[in-house]
């Protein structure tokens, strides 16, 4: 046993932090994890759950509509804003006490405030200070909006999940994951939705055919999609309603404009100018392999890294210090290959491994397998909406080396794939499996012919 105060301090008790904290301290460690706001970070507060909750809240919009031709008369559908928000609140309270007393039950120490670092083995917390063996920043990312005219005048996805009331015309500004989700919930929700994104098409890294697929999808719902376009200024008429001009000549008015333009370490106040930890060219805390930064007790996961913004991402990587550090025998590295992804835009993106574009940029020859069709469900519904299936597989060993999907509940759809591409399964193995009638997922059995083949 060290003679510091705690074998482990971990600041930050998000994704990341929480794990690495529960497992050290399920191993034996002592340890004490220090959290400012909430309890769960960003995905259980402001990000995945609440963002899901609405996501499923919007989706009902369809649903209630659907469901006419399916023989039911709904008549006069509302919705209230307000009991939404209050309901996930308490859902979010419920969780932070899980939270509380999954860290509680391993053992931690949980403090509350803000915590900065004094040197490589101190952590000051309101007025104490602590000493530990070994410190874990997980700190996690913090909105980033771009300096303009007018940009007091805008949200991040911080306070979209707090709106006293629902607006009815809002502008997104972005074209990743969090823009086009927020897009897609204020349409659901009755909102006039307009998305802006700066370069020609949104979600730039997806694949092509998802990127194309899914602006048609979005137009043909009614959400306005502007492209090649970035906002110059914003003012604020007298009844708080926003006037937006865009670097196009363009201007617009709407209630609320939302900035999802990517988020950015969480280092404020954290005090690394008292370590010799260091930043890399990005901005992120540089670290190496196992998480250690250039001052050798300190370490850092999650998204105060360069790595993937995602909490599967920090658990693991929160998991797999722990071990290293407390339980080396059960040391697993993160593998950081073939991780699936889904956007819970409505409909759902789902991704997993290489792009068309990005396998042949890397040399392989391709059979290119694509689907569109009408899942059954839509047809009762009367609703066009097509979904989208893609196979990238390599020509010469038939590994299939990407999936990319649209379509109801794909985020569902992707998570067992995604075992047979970590098993390495070849097109040959997915054809030689029978599918379940009837589905949609039984497309990825029965695609047989290349649309296009190298
Ligand atoms: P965080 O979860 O951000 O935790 C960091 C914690 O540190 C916070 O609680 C913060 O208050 C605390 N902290 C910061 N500084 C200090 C300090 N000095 N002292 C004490 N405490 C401090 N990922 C997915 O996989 N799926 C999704 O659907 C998804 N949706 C998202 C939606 C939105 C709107 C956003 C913003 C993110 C979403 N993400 C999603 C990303 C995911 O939330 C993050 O990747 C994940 O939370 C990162 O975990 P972390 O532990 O690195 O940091
Ligand atoms: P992303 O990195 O996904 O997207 C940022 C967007 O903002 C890009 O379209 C980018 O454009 C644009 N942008 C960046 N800077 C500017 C600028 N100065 N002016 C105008 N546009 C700009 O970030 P998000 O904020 O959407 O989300 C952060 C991360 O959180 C995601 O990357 C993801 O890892 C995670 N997340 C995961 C979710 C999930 O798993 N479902 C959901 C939500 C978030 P360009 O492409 O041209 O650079």
């Amino acid at each position: 046993m060290s003679n510091y105060d705690f074998d482990l301090f971990v600041i930050g008790a998000g994704s990341g932090g929480v794990r690495a904290s529960r497992m050290a301290a399920d191993f034996g460690a002592r340890v004490a994890v220090a959290e400012d706001r909430y309890l769960g970070g960003t995905c259980v507060n402001v990000g995945c759950v609440p963002k899901k909750l609405f996501a499923y809240a919007a989706h009902f919009a369809e649903d209630i509509s659907d469901a006419q031709g399916y023989g039911w008369d709904i008549s006069d559908p509302s919705f209230n804003w307000s009991r939404l928000l209050q309901n996930k609140n308490q859902e979010i309270t419920r969780l932070n006490g899980i939270y509380h007393n999954l860290l509680t039950a391993a053992g931690a120490t949980l403090i509350n405030g803000r915590a900065r670092l004094q040197d490589a083995h101190h952590v000051v917390v309101g007025d104490k200070t602590y000493s530990a063996e070994r410190i874990v920043i997980a700190t996690g990312g913090w909105p980033f909006i771009p300096d303009f005219p007018g940009r007091e005048h805008v949200i991040s996805s911080n306070e979209a999940f707090f709106l006293e009331a629902l607006p009815k015309r809002t502008l997104v500004v972005g074209g990743g994951y969090i823009a086009v989700e927020f897009a897609c919930i204020f349409e659901g929700l009755g909102c006039e939705s307009r998305l802006l994104y700066r370069g020609d098409l949104f979600l730039r890294g997806f694949d092509q055919g998802v990127r194309e697929h899914m602006a048609h999808t979005l137009n043909a719902k009614g959400l306005q999609l502007t492209f090649n376009a970035d906002v110059e200024r914003i003012d604020k008429h007298a009844d708080g309603s926003l006037r937006v001009t865009l670097n196009n000549g363009e201007t617009l008015e709407t209630d609320l404009v939302l900035y999802a333009t990517g988020r950015r370490p969480h280092l404020d106040g954290l005090g690394l100018e008292n370590t010799r930890v260091k930043l890399d060219e990005k901005g992120f805390i540089a670290v190496d392999e196992h998480y250690q930064t250039s001052e050798p007790s300190i370490y850092a996961i999650g998204d105060v890294t360069d790595t993937l913004q995602l909490t599967p991402v920090a658990l693991a990587e929160g998991m797999a210090l722990a071990r290293r550090l407390y339980k080396p025998e059960d040391y697993v590295p993160v593998d950081y290959n073939d991780i699936p992804t889904a956007v819970f835009c409505i409909p759902n993106i789902a991704t997993l491994g290489m792009t068309e574009e990005s396998a042949r940029a890397k040399g392989h020859k391709l059979r290119i397998f694509e689907s569109r069709f009408r899942v059954m469900r839509n047809t009762l519904a009367g609703r066009s909406e097509q979904s989208f299936m893609k196979l990238v597989v390599d020509k010469d060993s038939d590994r299939v080396l990407g999936i990319h999907l649209i379509g109801p509940d794909v985020g569902e759809m992707l998570q067992g794939l995604a075992v047979a591409i970590k098993a390495g399964a070849t097109k040959a193995m997915f054809d030689a499996t029978l599918g379940i009638h009837p589905t949609a997922a039984e497309e990825f059995v029965t695609m047989r012919t290349p649309t296009r083949e190298d």
